[in-house]
């Protein structure tokens, strides 16, 4: 077990994915009161750390009653299919628009591949789940012993963001809905992937999660914040988030260049050893398809 595979509270826990191999990238959940919920499947290659940190936490796979899947990216639903041949009845729930994604995933592995480019490979295989039920905003999920699931919707990273509100221990599974965060390096990057990433409902999701009367913070990338430190990090996303946008508007609105925009947030933010420490290819790929979201959903 990892150091950050951990019991959050009474009834939460969460699993380090390691996506691409490394320790604190991806994160699931699972709520655990009569029935027991995962949240967030993590990718194909996955599986295997998924199923076997569950069996350190003592949860059988097979106990599993439902999945909820946040939102329509590879990273928390294409695993899915591969974790279900362990839990064979266990439900997948997610909003309409991730279900369609999950149905079908041909369209969003055509668009990943224009804007990963040679890294396109990190993104498959994706395959689909024939049986997907739907949640909207408001609907109260019963785990049993007054633990509940409240789904809230979060568009702004993707359309069909959702996130889950437990008020038993006021814990706040975010999905992708926060941004990218590191709590070692205290490095914040804004989830703007392109064509799902839309700037304005973004922010007012950022404003709707800090409404809420929670004590942990749980975000797909990475782990769980406890307050205070839960609300300074969504203030924080939507102080970054403008920031970026400053940059973006000002540079790629004078000279339409991604290289320049590339290196003037690099000049800015690279001097973190988060940014450091992350291999060039994926530093470029990941903060040029930012950068692309921005420019989309601002129509730049
Ligand atoms: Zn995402």
């Amino acid at each position: 077990m990892l150091e950050s595979d951990l019991q959050i509270n009474k009834n939460c826990y969460q699993i380090d994915i390691q996506q691409w191999g490394v320790p604190r990238v991806g994160t699931c959940y699972v709520v655990k009161s009569e029935k027991i919920f995962l949240i967030d499947a993590g990718t194909s290659q996955t599986t295997e750390k998924v199923l076997k940190t569950l069996e350190e936490f003592k949860i059988d796979p097979s106990s599993i009653n439902a999945m909820i899947i946040t939102h329509e990216h590879y990273d928390h639903g294409a695993g899915a299919a591969e974790l279900l041949k362990k839990m064979p009845t266990t439900i997948v729930l997610a909003s309409e628009k991730t279900a369609e994604i999950l149905k079908d995933p041909s369209e969003f592995l055509e668009t990943s591949k224009k804007h990963y480019g040679e890294a396109a490979g990190l993104v498959s295989p994706f395959p689909p789940v024939k049986n997907v039920e739907i949640i909207e905003e408001g609907d109260r999920i019963d785990l049993g012993e007054g633990v509940t699931l409240e789904v809230v919707t979060l568009p702004g990273h993707t359309p069909g963001s959702i996130g889950l509100f437990e008020s038993k221990t006021k814990t706040f599974f975010a999905g992708d809905a926060v941004c990218n965060y590191n709590a070692q390096y205290e490095f914040y990057m804004p989830p703007s992937f392109p064509e799902l990433f839309d700037y304005e409902t973004y922010l007012k999701s950022l404003d709707k999660m800090l409404s809420y009367d929670l004590v942990y913070l749980c975000m797909g990338h990475f782990g769980t914040q406890e307050q205070p430190k839960a609300k300074q990090v969504l203030k924080k996303a939507a102080e970054t988030a403008k920031d970026w946008k400053k940059i973006i508007v000002d540079i790629y609105g004078k000279t339409k260049s991604e290289e320049k925009v590339y290196n003037a947030l690099l000049e800015k933010y690279g001097d973190n050893e988060y940014v450091k420490n992350f291999p060039e290819l994926i530093r470029k790929t990941v903060l040029s398809q930012l950068i692309r979201g921005y420019v989309i959903s601002l129509k730049l």
